[in-house]
């Protein structure tokens, strides 16, 4: 795959394919920007960027399901090699778990 049939919301980085419709949901970069993207990569994205929100797109459900999916994804979750121990390296699930444990 070379990335170029893939939706605005798949990372370069990120080798994993699109789940169809490439549409699913709007990922809102926080910043201004929007880009169609589908309910895989609309998570993944959504982790992975400050401020960022999802918004339905062609599939009901899909930004909610993509919301719940990215809570418990780490920022860049394609890159397995880089050290997880900084609050901004792990998971918004996992941050709440470590803070709420005595
Ligand atoms: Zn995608």
């Amino acid at each position: 795959m070379t990335g170029q049939d893939r939706c605005g919301a798949a990372h370069p980085e990120d080798p994993t394919p699109c789940t169809i419709p490439q549409d699913a949901v709007t990922v809102l970069d926080g910043h201004g920007g929007a880009v169609p993207g589908c309910e895989h990569h609309g998570a993944r994205m959504a982790a992975s960027l400050n401020g960022a929100r999802i918004e339905p797109g062609s599939v009901v459900g899909a930004a909610t399901r993509a919301l719940t999916a990215a809570d418990r994804l780490r920022p860049y979750c394609w890159d397995t090699t880089s050290p997880r121990t900084r609050p901004d390296q792990l998971s918004h699930a996992e941050n709440r778990a470590a803070t709420t444990t005595p």
